[in-house]
């Protein structure tokens, strides 16, 4: 069966105890990114030494690259407590006024989908960010007044897929900005070899290249087609993953050796078929896939374009040369 585009990032097939056995608690933990985590060693080394909260952080990157995993982290190495939160919850300026009041010193608040805060939200963020004030409206009408509430010093770890989605004044209260980009094959084959090894299972090393190759430059699909790849060998009765039990394993699931699966074949067929080839528009392409647009241009794109099979251009989506070889199609 084929994935869908929530299976492949929520993967319901491991459960919450295992994810979070997999997920590396440590700097050192997290592979790939070296500079990402020199820079972000240092902040935290800082403000350890100094005694403070650490400057507010903003990770950028697709899903599944390891914004959470990372804002754990920081928590964990800060010695500090961990909150969460995504802005999807937070409906009214009591919500985060609730969550920011129960924050001890240090704490560690990570705010998912930070794009998504409502615009009255997000002003009470600022000078809580800024000042570490919270200013809220008690009461509504003429007798509602507004209070100032001390807050204690934490840091705020926001995640985004779209930076472009975020406000100025947002932004720019974030003293760090991280990007996470996708994975080499190279480290996403040591991220496999490294959940393998916690679930106990064996791996060849030509099969976790293999896998890896597969994931889109993705972590958390990596481990999901190891997971994958680990059924197909017990269902085999074979001790080992091999190269031969992924590619079974990634020719049942549809998957290409891009890692491209059919709904990305879709929507690039989609665009050469109903479209010539691009530009297209996309609410057009959303309507034609049934998909909704936030999903297609945070999860479905940013690899296609990594790849360079497809373009964005100002007037609209288009497949590329390579992209049409990929189809097996001449442009
Ligand atoms: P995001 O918040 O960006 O959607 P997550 O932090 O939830 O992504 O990461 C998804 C999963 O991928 C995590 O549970 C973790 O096990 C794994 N992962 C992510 N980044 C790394 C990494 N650099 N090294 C090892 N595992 C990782």
């Amino acid at each position: 069966m084929p994935m869908n585009q929530n299976e492949r990032f929520l993967d319901p097939t491991i459960p919450d105890e295992m994810a979070a056995t997999i997920r590396p608690k440590t700097l050192a933990d997290f592979i790939g990114h070296e500079s990402l985590k020199q820079n972000l060693s240092v902040f935290i080394a800082g403000a350890k030494s100094r005694g403070e909260a650490m400057d507010h952080v903003l990770l950028y990157g697709p899903p599944g690259l390891g914004k959470t995993t990372l804002a754990h982290i920081v928590a964990n190495e800060l010695g500090t407590n961990f909150r969460t939160t995504a802005a999807p919850m937070l409906t009214k300026q009591g919500d985060l006024a609730a969550i920011l009041t129960a924050l001890e010193p240090m704490d560690v608040l990570f705010i998912d989908e930070i794009h998504r805060l409502p615009t009255a939200i997000e002003e009470v963020l600022y000078s809580a960010m800024e000042d570490f004030k919270l200013d809220i409206m008690l009461g509504e009408g003429p007798s509602a007044k507004s209070v100032r509430i001390d807050l204690p010093p934490f840091t705020l770890v926001g995640a985004t897929t779209r930076t472009g989605l975020l406000s100025n004044p947002l932004r720019d209260r974030f003293g760090i900005d991280l990007r996470l980009s996708f994975y080499s094959p190279a480290d996403l084959a040591k991220i496999i070899k490294r959940s393998a090894n916690i679930l106990g299972t064996n791996i060849d090393d030509d099969a976790a290249l293999a896998l890896a190759y597969s994931s889109r430059g993705t972590p958390r699909i990596a481990n999901r087609l190891l997971k994958r790849a680990r059924d197909f060998a017990a269902a085999t009765n074979t001790k080992t993953i091999t190269a031969d039990t992924v590619k079974t394993a990634l020719f049942q699931l549809h998957i290409d050796a891009s890692g491209l699966d059919e709904i990305d074949r879709e929507y690039m067929t989609t665009i050469v078929r109903h479209y010539a080839g691009g530009p297209v528009g996309i609410d057009n392409l959303a309507a034609a896939l049934s998909e909704p647009a936030d999903t297609i241009e945070d999860v479905i794109e940013p690899y296609l374009m990594q790849l360079g099979f497809i373009q964005r251009t100002p007037r609209g989506r288009i497949v590329t040369e390579s992209g049409y070889e990929h189809l097996g199609l001449k442009k």
